[in-house]
């Protein structure tokens, strides 16, 4: 491509609300423009990263044996109505009417979609297992649309979806996806973990996310120095704590402690460690406006070193029987009406003062002895607490694990890293299958609901992804199977008509070779196309400049900004040997 001819309105300012480099490159490097709140066009480059992007994934997919096929961005609402998720999904799904008043959405994601599909054609075992995907537009209206294309509201997403006659099987599907997008991020060339995901009310082990390393990132992943544990923070375990300090042994008693209201001056009061303490978070439940329950407050007991898992938490309810949405905090002035002491909250007789439904206790926490606990008074705690004598505790696993606290499975010291979801693979079970009524005939020839996985990757988030680990601060920084260009010529001195000729010359050549080259045939300074050479990120440049006299030019990697002179007479040979061997490895 001849520069001169190509729209890529590159940019020196900065656009205001873009605060991750990745943001700022897109936009000043003419990859992308933005048209609306989460809503960005594509230009010319930015499109060739997302084919790009898409190839690897679609090869990798197709060589899995999954099909390709694309499905209606718009879905008729009825089907999100048989799912329940048209109530569930809450704000971010987009619901509208068309001129005859039905009801549609603008699809987030496509399991009712493709589950129609499945119960249309599908009636016996032997069609089975069958993997469909897709590469196409989603719309979720995000509450904080932020950094670009990291988090849009409209996006491009690469979503798949099997089907499969028994649990087995989709065990072994998610497996072989597991592989596959290991591949894909291989190719792709990241830095990545796949870790264990919160699977929500559908529980299991059957949700695996894929985070690109990256400080920018906004997940935090807990992960082992020792072993391959890694887990998202809101699904991660940990071994039982284990503490040094002496324990404050006391008989149970009643102790004044005025105006000791958190766990800090407890803490100084007593002069004990926190891991002594009992830790009340009282929580407001949002409940399904099916259910047509009002919202409730929830009790939850840690330890004083401990904080709150929300998600952790709000599974913990579900599983034993609630159907809560979300868990919002409770005010104080709400803890008050329900008549109890803020800064002083404690188990004993929290049931008779609040009427609670739900309290549940950090499993940590499972007989434990010599803690101190609001005394549900105010000014005043209980010492000498000793759990094992309370009847029909609820323990759960609600704590959010902490750096320095212990692996669950090779006792390794756990630490924190920080990722981009960049892919997220799900066992559905039958979530979508019966509430649709999508069904087969088994091998006994009775009916049974499929089994179903799905399997999703940001395709445009990818591009973000790919900079904030790769690039520096000059500007955009590719992997080989991402990168718009293979190479950039600059010539450094367009009125000297040798360096020109030699440029036209190579191009013409290495063009053949297959290479995505971009020629920067513009009139301008020299240093502006080098600058643009940067900020767009092509992985090398070759610059024809004052040594070309002397049968030399110069070749830049990207990468690190390194330079070699090469022999003008065996450029060609060379390039294409150099990305051969790139291609290759
Ligand atoms: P997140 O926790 O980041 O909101 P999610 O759990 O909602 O992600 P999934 O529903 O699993 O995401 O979607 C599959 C993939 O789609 C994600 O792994 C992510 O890469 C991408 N994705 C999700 N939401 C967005 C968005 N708003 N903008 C761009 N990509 C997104
Ligand atoms: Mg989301």
């Amino acid at each position: 491509m001849l520069f001169s001819q190509m729209f890529i309105p590159t940019t020196k300012e900065t656009p205001k609300d873009a605060v991750l480099k990745s943001h700022q490159f897109l936009i000043r490097a003419g990859y992308i423009h933005q048209i609306g709140s989460g809503i960005y066009n594509f230009l010319p480059l930015g499109k060739k990263v997302v084919e790009k992007i898409s190839k690897v994934v679609r090869d990798e997919m197709n060589r899995s044996g999954a099909q390709e096929i694309l499905m209606g961005f718009v879905t008729p609402a009825e089907l999100w109505k048989s799912s329940g998720r048209y109530e569930k999904y809450g704000g971010e799904l987009l619901r509208f009417k068309d001129r005859k008043e039905n009801e549609f959405v603008l699809g987030p994601t496509h399991e009712e979609s493709v589950t129609e599909i499945a119960k249309s054609y599908i009636k016996s075992y032997k069609q089975l297992p069958l993997n469909l995907y897709q590469i196409h537009t989603k719309f979720r209206d995000e509450l904080r649309p932020r950094f670009g294309l990291m988090r849009g509201r409209e996006f491009i997403m690469k979503d798949s979806y099997s089907f499969h006659a028994s649990k087995e099987d989709l065990d072994r599907e998610f497996s072989k996806m597991e592989n596959v997008y290991r591949n894909i991020f291989r190719t792709l060339d990241l830095d990545f973990r796949v870790v264990q995901a919160d699977s929500g009310a559908i529980g299991g082990s059957g949700s695996k996310e894929f985070m690109v390393l990256a400080d920018s990132g906004e997940d935090t992943i807990v992960v082992c120095s020792k072993c391959d544990y890694a887990s998202n923070i809101e699904a991660a375990k940990r071994s039982k704590l284990v503490y040094e300090a002496i324990p404050p042994k006391a008989e149970f008693s009643k102790f004044h402690t005025p105006k000791i209201n958190t766990i800090k001056k407890l803490v100084e009061f007593f002069k004990v460690d926190e891991f002594f303490t009992l830790k009340a978070v009282v929580k407001k439940a949002i409940f399904d406006s099916h259910t047509q329950k009002l919202d409730e407050l929830v009790y939850f007991f840690l330890r004083g070193v401990d904080e709150l898992e929300t998600t952790k938490a709000l599974n913990a309810l579900n599983k034993n029987g609630a159907n809560i949405l979300e868990l919002v905090d409770a005010s104080t002035e709400e803890l008050i009406e329900c008549g109890l002491k803020p800064g002083f909250i404690g188990p004993y007789a929290l049931k008779n003062i609040t009427n609670a439904n739900h309290v549940i206790f950090d499993i940590d926490l499972e007989n434990a002895e010599d803690l101190i606990c609001g005394a549900n008074e105010e000014d005043y705690h209980f010492v000498g607490v000793d759990l094992s004598l309370f009847e029909g505790l609820v323990y759960e696993d609600i704590a959010k694990v902490k750096e320095g606290d212990k692996c669950p499975l090779c006792e390794g010291i756990l630490e924190y890293k920080k990722g981009i979801e960049v892919g997220h693979i799900f066992k559905l079970g039958q979530r979508y299958s019966k509430p649709l009524n999508a069904s087969f005939l088994d091998k006994d020839g009775k009916s049974a609901f499929f089994e179903m996985g799905c399997y999703g990757i940001g395709i445009t988030r990818l591009l973000p992804a790919i900079l904030e680990q790769k690039s520096d601060d000059k500007g955009c920084v590719w992997t080989s199977s991402s990168v718009p260009f293979d190479l950039s010529i600059i010539v450094s001195n367009t009125k000297d008509n040798h360096q020109l000729e030699y440029a036209h010359k190579i191009y013409e050549e290495l063009k053949k070779s297959g290479l995505d080259i971009l020629f920067d045939d513009r009139d301008i300074r020299f240093g502006s196309k080098m600058a643009d050479f940067e900020l767009i990120g092509s992985a090398y440049a070759i610059i024809v400049g004052k040594n070309f006299e002397n049968g030399i030019v110069e070749l830049v990697s990207r990468k690190d900004l390194k330079k070699q002179d090469l022999d003008c007479e065996k450029l060609t040979d060379e390039i294409i040997q150099r990305f051969q061997n790139t291609k290759r490895k």
